[in-house]
């Protein structure tokens, strides 16, 4: 093998984002030249319906520095992430939006941290423009349940745009979990991990490709792997609650024998009733989550299908491989 592996490998994942494209190969390009080694980027198609991709191929093919994995379908933006990390060369690895959010002149910063000897960067967003206070509001409150729910200590405001070094990343790589919350398998690993603050800018071209339910996903995700407390908030909560009843079931008693003449109380009834009911559902709905989780894991897929991939030198593939 001739071909001398580059130093940092960026790793950009798309899901129709076919107008931010031109931009961001603009941005990318003129970051490349800027780094202080050998680059690449590899483009990860996350089933996109636009003419990203046509796009992507376009560039790839006259650009050898820009590399391109297209998965056979939609599989999310995390598995879309570990797919450009499986194949990125680098001694450093560098996650990152497509959409622009992520700039990447704050790159330079990330490795400049690593230089000093962090195996772990993460970019903190310390201020978020344009996004709606009910955006803002629910992340916040979601990093914030996360820190209380969880042993490990996943950092606040911080997302998926990252350095990460070879150790980590191999480390990364021999996690095969199909509920992946990859911010939180960073967070586990350990080694020396830092900050560089960051303002994220408003989403300038395009449109969020995580509404609504499919944020409070990644937030169940997130806790659910990562925390077994919600199953054990559903062992107290029950005891509790039985605990209640009982004492409720006595004071009853005890009023049917020393009060003559009490009408059965048709209201406590309905509440208690209805009551336990949907607590129970809701710890059912916890257990299940988990129970979910362990059917995932123990049918062994892959995580993602490759289709095609483009632009990766044959050597590189082969030590890759
Ligand atoms: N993305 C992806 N697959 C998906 C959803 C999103 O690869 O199913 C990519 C998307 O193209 C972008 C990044 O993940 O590069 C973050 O998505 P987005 O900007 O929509 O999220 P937000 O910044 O609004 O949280
Ligand atoms: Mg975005």
């Amino acid at each position: 093998m001739n071909v001398s592996p580059p130093r940092y490998s960026l790793v950009l994942p798309i899901y129709n984002e076919e107008q931010v494209l031109p931009r961001l190969i603009e941005r990318i390009s003129s970051l490349i030249c800027r780094l202080d080694g050998e680059a690449e980027a590899i483009f990860v198609d996350d089933g996109s319906l636009d003419g990203s991709v046509e796009y992507l191929r376009n560039v790839v093919a006259v650009e050898p520095r820009f590399r391109l994995i297209e998965l056979s379908r939609n599989f999310g933006h995390q598995v879309a992430i570990t797919a450009g990390m499986d194949a990125a060369a680098g001694d450093a690895v560098i996650v990152m939006d497509a959409d622009l959010q992520d700039p990447p002149e704050v790159v330079l910063d990330l490795v400049a941290k690593w230089k000093e000897g962090f195996e772990i960067v993460y970019a903190r967003r310390v201020k978020r423009q344009g996004e709606s206070w009910f955006k803002r509001f629910t992340a916040s409150l979601f990093y914030r349940l996360l820190e209380k729910m969880t042993s490990v200590d996943i950092p606040r405001d911080v997302g998926d745009f990252r350095l990460v070094g070879r150790k980590a990343l191999e480390t990364f790589k021999q996690m095969p979990e199909h509920d992946r919350f990859v911010r939180g398998m960073f967070a586990w690993m350990g080694f020396k991990q830092t900050a560089v603050p960051f303002e994220r800018p408003a989403r300038t071209l395009g449109q969020t490709k995580y509404p609504f339910w499919k944020m409070m996903r990644l937030a169940v995700h997130g806790i659910v792997s990562f925390s077994e407390k919600p199953l054990r908030m559903a062992l107290w909560g029950g005891l509790a609650i039985s605990a209640l009843a009982v004492v409720f079931g006595i004071y009853a008693i005890f009023a049917w024998i020393f009060e003559t003449g009490i009408i059965a109380g048709w209201t406590s009834t309905v509440v208690i009733v209805s009551l336990l009911c949907g607590i129970n559902l809701f710890m059912t709905g916890v257990v299940g989550l988990y129970v979910g989780g362990i059917h995932a894991e123990v049918k062994r897929r892959p995580l993602y299908v490759i289709d095609r991939v483009a632009g990766f030198d044959k050597a590189m593939r082969a030590a890759s491989e």
